[in-house]
């Protein structure tokens, strides 16, 4: 008993965001869960509890990054451009507590067993870990031999994705090959509980969201099943992503580098035009492709040069939205609440009672100090203090 008492710890002073902003508030964590969440703090004293003192620093959920190659992406310009997987440090540093792990391009090299072991393996070092079955191309690569069954059978597997369109590197999918897919993701996750959303990659091409307007006017499947991805990678491809949301669709901005001269939106810039235009402000979030390469082709389809994303985009972007003078509490929800409703992850992306105690603290700056992961410190005082199996403290 002694020892379960002792895991109980007590943050104590914090200025709660839950999303929505709570005031001061006082939070009971034991059992890798929230308990309690108060303003008194005589309510929730647990003797034994370890407390830590925020002192007014603010609280908000665990980020979680619905779009990461976590077993590492790239091999688009041969076999040593292959990323390796994504440490836990990259994500724990970051902020983000869940993470969904996607196959991109090279849906040959990796497959769907490797990616679910390395969700696995996330999930073994403390963070919440799911995956999606398929990757660019059609049909998807899966586990079972069938999406519907990946999904209904695989427990970390939620949905398909990233399936490619209107890219040069997709399988140039027709709409009866979408709609296939997306029936059985929607089955899928009927049966399953989970998610069951075709997760899309949108490429460059000047058809943009054509498909998947096609399929909303063509079938009866609901819209929250099409959920695109890198919507900001274009000016125009952005404002058709702004009208599918009024439509139904949660759609989703990756936090990928800009140059200024370039055709696309800043992810911050992309958030901020997304609330401002009326859209409705819970079906939009931001992921950071970590893991995934960031080319940049000519117009032979030849790359020219490779970047890697980062999860630690997502505290930058935010980081950018708060100096430019948006509130916490409207910006929040596209990082936590808003990526747990679509991904059906009911106990995360929000601090509250009885949810998974995912809680990143921020200072003054806007600095990541604390990240506790499932009730586990993994920052403190912006040190990372837990590490994956092949991490170093150095
Ligand atoms: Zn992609």
């Amino acid at each position: 008993m002694a020892g379960s008492i002792a895991l109980l710890k007590l943050l104590s002073n914090a200025r709660v965001f839950a999303p929505e902003d709570l005031g001061i508030r006082h939070v009971l964590i034991g059992g890798g869960r929230i308990l309690g969440l108060s303003d008194q703090k005589d309510m929730l004293l647990a003797a034994g509890a370890t407390e830590y003192d925020l002192g007014g620093a603010r609280l908000i959920p665990g980020f979680i990054d619905g779009h990461a190659h976590v077993t590492g992406g790239g091999g688009e310009s041969g076999f040593k451009t292959r990323v390796p997987p994504v440490p836990l440090g990259h994500f724990t540093t970051a902020g983000v507590t869940s993470v969904v792990g996607v196959l991109g391009t090279d849906d040959t090299t990796r497959d769907t067993r490797s990616l679910l072991a390395q969700t696995l393996a996330l999930r073994d070092e403390g963070i919440g870990a799911w995956c999606h079955t398929g990757g660019y191309h059609v049909p998807p690569v899966t586990l079972t031999g069938s999406v519907r069954d990946d999904i209904v059978f695989l427990d970390p597997v939620i949905g398909v994705g990233e399936l490619a369109i209107s890219d040069h590197r997709s399988s140039q999918p027709t709409l009866s090959e979408l709609l296939r897919i997306a029936s059985d993701v929607h089955v899928a996750g009927m049966i399953s509980g989970k998610a069951g959303i075709l997760h899309l990659h949108l490429g460059d091409g000047d058809r943009g969201m054509d498909l998947v307007r096609r399929a909303l006017s063509e079938c009866e499947l609901p819209a929250r099943v099409f959920n695109p991805t890198h919507i900001n990678r274009r000016k125009a491809l952005f404002d058709e992503a702004v009208a599918l949301a009024n439509d139904g669709c949660t759609v989703d901005i990756t936090a990928f580098p800009v140059a200024e001269d370039e055709d696309a939106w800043a992810a911050d810039v992309a958030l901020g035009k997304y609330l401002d235009s009326g859209a409705p402000a819970d079906r939009i979030t931001i992921s950071s492709d970590g893991g995934g390469c960031l080319p940049v082709f000519n117009d032979k389809g030849e790359m020219l040069h490779m970047d890697i994303g980062r999860p630690s985009s997502l505290i930058e972007t935010l980081q950018e939205l708060l100096s430019s003078g948006r509130t916490l509490d409207s910006v929040l929800p596209a990082f936590t609440s808003n990526v747990a409703d679509i991904l059906r992850l009911n106990d995360r992306g929000r601090i509250r009672q009885d949810g998974v105690a995912d809680i990143v603290a921020l200072d003054s700056d806007n600095q990541i100090t604390d990240v506790m992961a499932g009730g586990t410190w993994h920052v403190q005082k912006g040190k990372q203090t837990v590490f994956g199996q092949f991490e170093t403290e150095n």
